[in-house]
């Protein structure tokens, strides 16, 4: 089974199977959606791929953006939000 959703996070780097015609293999993701936004680190172009399309092109990823740290609760930042008061109104 190889449906299972590619987890993007903004702030990816990705390299993916083909070249971009600058000779680039590194994206770094800038944004996500039904079509992901990329920016090639080499040339600074940037573009939006379909995520299957992207899946399917991507090799590697090289840096995690957004990716949680494993064993980092919700909880600890939970406990920091500013406690906003209901009856405000
Ligand atoms: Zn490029």
């Amino acid at each position: 089974m190889n449906s299972e959703p590619v987890p993007f996070a903004l702030g990816d780097v990705v390299r993916l199977k083909k070249p971009h015609p600058c000779g680039g293999y590194d994206w770094t993701v800038v944004r996500l959606g039904a079509d992901i936004g990329l920016t090639c680190t080499t040339c600074g172009r940037r573009v939006l791929l379909p995520r299957r399309d992207l899946e399917r092109r991507l090799k590697a990823f090289l840096v995690r953006g957004d990716a949680q740290p494993e064993g980092a609760s919700c909880e600890a930042s939970a406990a920091t939000w500013p406690v906003v008061d209901a009856a405000e109104s």
